[in-house]
């Protein structure tokens, strides 16, 4: 693969950000932004540790990895603005190949008028794609996960568990009601940019992005805040035909499955109707499951079938009920 010609067939014949003063073609690009915070996160993707080409093409790769990114900054309540990728490529790989990655990357930075300013091509061992992103949020108005006050209702957007009902679908041959659907929340997930920015207004929200499991994002709001969370096992919102898979799947990829990319977020009830607002302006659900009290013994509890129990970062422990 020639890199230079790669390099140029990547490169957007123009730009979106006005912000943007040089993008690809120098030792490095150049924007101006005097107004706002910049929110910058990177993410890697390594074949065959976070993707395997068996259940996706590399245009899904792309995608995924934009998307991952795009849902950092989201989840800061910023909006993304800009990417740089840097890639390795190994020797049995083709030039499309590796374009399919960035035509994936780049139908979701059309979506948000992203420009791609920068990256590294490099030849390699393993197949392995970092991007870094980068976004604007008004000033002082980047949203933490140390925001948490003991009173504050815990929501979610979305619906959790579907992207790991997506990767057990393309991993275990059988019939499954609405495939497709679960297949795409897999493949091409859509951070919550748009909602993250109508909450904008409102003073105080803690917030992050589930990659890893709603269970384990509460636990990070919930331990930088300094507060327990509760979640009402009953109220976590799953797509209706979720229920056609075995109830401890079920339970474990709501919990623990991550890479759902919906938003986590605590905020004062005075707000909540806001919250709904905005949802409803985002084309999107969020639904109240749990609150905010104040530190006691663990980080995260689970109310289930009356019951309480302690919600561990490697999972649910079964044996250990405690009393309310
Ligand atoms: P340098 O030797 O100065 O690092 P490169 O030859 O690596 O320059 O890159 C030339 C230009 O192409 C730079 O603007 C760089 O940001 C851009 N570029 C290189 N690889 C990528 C990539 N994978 N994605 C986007 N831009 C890239
Ligand atoms: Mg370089």
């Amino acid at each position: 693969m020639d890199e230079f010609s790669f390099i140029d067939s990547i490169k957007q014949d123009s730009y979106r950000q006005s912000s943007l003063i040089k993008g690809v073609g120098d030792d490095a690009a150049v924007f101006r932004q005097s107004s706002e915070d910049i929110v910058v996160a990177v993410d890697t993707f390594v074949e065959n540790v976070h993707f395997s080409k068996e259940t996706m093409d590399l245009f899904h790769v792309g995608h995924r990895i934009l998307a991952a990114n795009i849902s950092d900054i989201a989840a800061m309540g910023a909006t993304p603005a800009f990417y740089l990728v840097s890639i390795v490529v190994p020797k049995h790989y083709t030039s499309m190949e590796c374009k399919n990655i960035f035509k994936g990357m780049q139908s979701l930075a059309t979506k948000y008028r992203m420009d791609l300013i920068g990256g590294d091509t490099v030849a390699g061992e393993e197949m392995s794609v970092s991007v870094t992103v980068l976004g604007y949020v008004t000033k002082t108005k980047a949203r933490y996960r140390s925001a948490a006050v003991e009173g504050d209702l815990v929501f979610v957007t979305g619906t959790l568990g579907d992207s790991q009902a997506g990767f057990h679908i393309l991993t275990n041959t059988g019939a499954y009601q609405d495939e497709t659907y679960y297949v795409n929340k897999h493949r091409l997930p859509v951070p919550r940019v748009e909602f993250a920015h109508y909450i904008n207004e409102i003073d105080r929200v803690a917030l992050n992005d589930i990659s890893d499991g709603i269970g384990n994002e509460a636990a990070e709001i919930a331990a930088s805040s300094g507060v327990t969370i509760q979640l009402n096992e009953h109220k976590i919102p799953t797509t209706e035909s979720f229920s056609q898979f075995p109830a401890d799947l079920q339970f474990k990829w709501k919990l623990f499955g991550g890479e759902d990319f919906e938003l986590v977020g605590t905020v004062s009830k005075n707000n909540w109707t806001f919250v709904q607002e905005a949802a409803n302006k985002a084309g999107i659900d969020v639904t109240e499951i749990g609150y905010v009290r104040p530190y006691r013994h663990n980080h995260v509890y689970l109310h289930k079938d009356n019951r309480l129990f302690p919600l561990k970062k490697d999972g649910y422990n079964h044996f250990k009920q405690v009393k309310e």
